[in-house]
């Protein structure tokens, strides 16, 4: 793979580096993606990669979607800009509110509060409960509990709440009002002999042990995705959502979804919450909302909670938070017509139908001696490295198998993303079946390659 600088891994090779997003160099060896079509992308050479990640979870229509492209020309050319503060605001982002609101029925949604991208909303979350806890008179309810491996986004909050260590390490976080509970991998956590029903209700004990210890009274959410995506794909175990929402609930706590990833059909529901029967009082969406064409994202917040933050007789004023561009025109523009489209095209069935090949077809290569755990649903998977088909025989970090196998998926034509020994997969909603077998096919020739090169 000496052709594959950017992308190299295994024994002694270097390793794929694993967090360059913003540094731009040509050092580096970029891979350098030019065009995209559907459910591919072309680098400079004129190669063609099916795109197995969507991008980065979110380019759920695909590469290269006319209305899309229209909704922003018409929008450029009509009002490329305007703010969204003291109360002025434009028509693109007003009508993508009420739809967005009305999208969502796991419970209902007062008001939706718009960002640039996922790190923001939950940046913005965090702000909008002290709000609301001041509001209410209770100031020292202001601890957050998050997830091992959860990813919530890059910047100071979001990384805080983020339970990746490589967020963390070197940046002093997380910030002291968060606090992380168990990661709920069933198959890297559970204790011998315990089924998912019982290590769920063991992960709730320990967080109800948590809030006692740290005093109910301190806490003010808690953050959850519906299947946790950059931490390795890890959907939860059965009846985890119900027992953590009802501890929850008991204490007075708020349930924040972070649903970048998961909403609009990646799940084969329009949101995780649906899947997973979440009640949550607070949402974050990003990436899929705009199919990723323009940076948006958005809060959406409960009527009780907006009730309590936009009452103009707390003696707290507005709510003094927001981004120059809030509510983009354009973005917004294009995320009315994304929503139309998934509507139209009924995307949530479309998932649906198609999940299962794509989960049955990859979940078949579960044999292989280096695979521990392939593990998803609907159109999102990752595969776990681990050697002895067990969680805690790692292969030797140096080795690079992940990375190897991920180079070796490049090298055939298409792009996965590798995090250490996990391969994580979202290919975009409108994947055919065709597409999919072509996902297997050179994912089953990137397993050949590495198993034989694990064996040397
Ligand atoms: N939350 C989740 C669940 C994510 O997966 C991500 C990004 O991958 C974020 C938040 C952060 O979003 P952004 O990169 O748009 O800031």
């Amino acid at each position: 793979t000496a052709d594959l600088k950017h992308n190299q891994g295994f024994k002694g090779h270097d390793m794929l580096a694993p967090f360059t997003a913003g540094w731009q160099s040509a050092d580096l060896h970029p891979l350098v993606i030019e065009k995209s079509e559907g459910c591919y992308v072309y680098d400079i050479n004129g190669k063609k990669y099916l795109d197995a990640l969507a991008g980065l979870w979110c380019t759920a229509l695909g590469g290269n979607e006319p209305r899309l492209v229209a909704a922003a020309t018409e929008q450029l050319n009509k009002l490329p800009f305007y703010h969204s503060f003291w109360n002025r605001t434009t028509k693109p982002s007003l009508d993508l509110a009420k739809e967005l609101l009305e999208s969502f029925t796991a419970r209902k949604m007062a008001k939706a509060f718009f960002v640039n991208s996922g790190s923001e909303a939950n940046d913005t979350q965090v702000k909008l409960v002290w709000y609301y806890n001041n509001a209410l008179g209770r100031p020292n309810k202001k601890k957050f509990i998050a997830r091992a491996k959860s990813y919530h986004g890059s910047t100071l909050i979001a990384a805080s709440l983020s339970g990746l260590p490589a967020l963390h390490q070197k940046f002093d976080l997380p910030a002291p009002f968060v606090l992380h509970t168990d990661c709920p991998h069933y198959w890297r956590f559970h204790l011998p002999g315990e089924t998912e029903e019982e290590f769920s209700t063991r992960l709730a004990t320990n967080l109800e042990n948590l809030i006692q210890k740290e005093g109910p009274e301190t806490i003010a959410a808690f953050i959850a995705e519906p299947v946790m995506g950059a931490g390795g794909v890890i959907p939860p175990p059965a009846t985890y959502f119900e027992k953590i929402q009802a501890v929850v609930n008991k204490y007075d706590i708020l349930f924040i979804a972070d649903e970048v990833i998961c909403a609009f059909g990646r799940l084969g529901t329009m949101y995780g919450c649906d899947k997973y029967n979440i009640k949550p009082d607070l949402v974050s969406v990003a990436k899929a909302l705009s199919s990723a064409y323009m940076p948006i994202g958005a809060v959406l917040v409960s009527a009780e909670v907006s009730e309590v933050i936009s009452s103009q007789s707390n003696e707290l004023g507005v709510f003094s938070h927001g981004f120059t561009y809030s509510g983009h025109p354009v973005s917004c523009a294009v995320a009315i017509e994304a929503l139309k489209i998934y509507k139209e095209r009924n995307i949530v069935e479309k998932v649906n139908s198609i999940s299962p090949k794509f989960q049955d077809g990859v979940k078949a290569f579960s044999d292989s001696p280096i695979i521990g755990e392939i593990r998803g649903t609907g159109l999102i998977l990752g595969t776990e490295f681990t050697d002895n088909k067990s969680p805690n025989d790692p292969f030797p970090a140096g080795w690079g198998v992940g990375a190897y196998f991920g180079a070796q998926c490049e090298k055939h034509g298409m792009l996965v993303r590798v995090s250490g020994d996990n391969i994580m997969m979202s290919p975009p909603f409108i994947i055919s079946p065709k597409e999919v077998d072509e996902l297997i096919s050179i994912y089953g020739k990137a397993l050949k390659a590495t198993e034989e090169r694990v064996k040397e």
